[in-house]
């Protein structure tokens, strides 16, 4: 019988699973859902934050999360720190106050360590 944990589809699921338990906690709740999404282009990060890239219908914007595809073949802890990561940017996008050129400040930084 074969591992149905192993395929692609079952990764994807679970990391969408870790980004909605992430979502409630430690972010409270407080993050709107955004877009998840994976691609293989920027291979020097697993993961990649892309606030208001997308328009809505209603006349708002969606953020994006981009994954690089390779965490689908991590083991899921991992996965974990990068998704963590990148929601610490969305956190600062909505809540605090983003740098420019999406570096990591002193807010970001201080997000990230509560996060830990
Ligand atoms: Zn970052």
């Amino acid at each position: 019988m074969a591992d149905e944990e192993d395929t692609e589809p079952g990764a994807v699921h679970r990391i969408s699973g870790c980004l909605r338990l992430l979502q409630s906690n430690p972010f409270d709740g407080k993050l709107k859902p955004g877009l998840l999404n994976f691609r293989g282009r920027h291979k020097r990060n697993m993961g990649l934050f892309w606030p208001k890239k997308w328009a809505r219908a209603d006349g708002g914007v969606t953020h994006e999360i981009a994954l690089n595809s390779e965490v689908l073949l991590r083991p899921l802890m991992e996965t974990f720190g990068t998704l963590v990561h990148e929601m610490c940017h969305q956190w600062q996008e909505d809540f605090g106050k983003p740098p420019r050129g999406g570096y990591h400040d002193r807010q970001w930084g201080s997000k990230w360590s509560l996060s830990g």
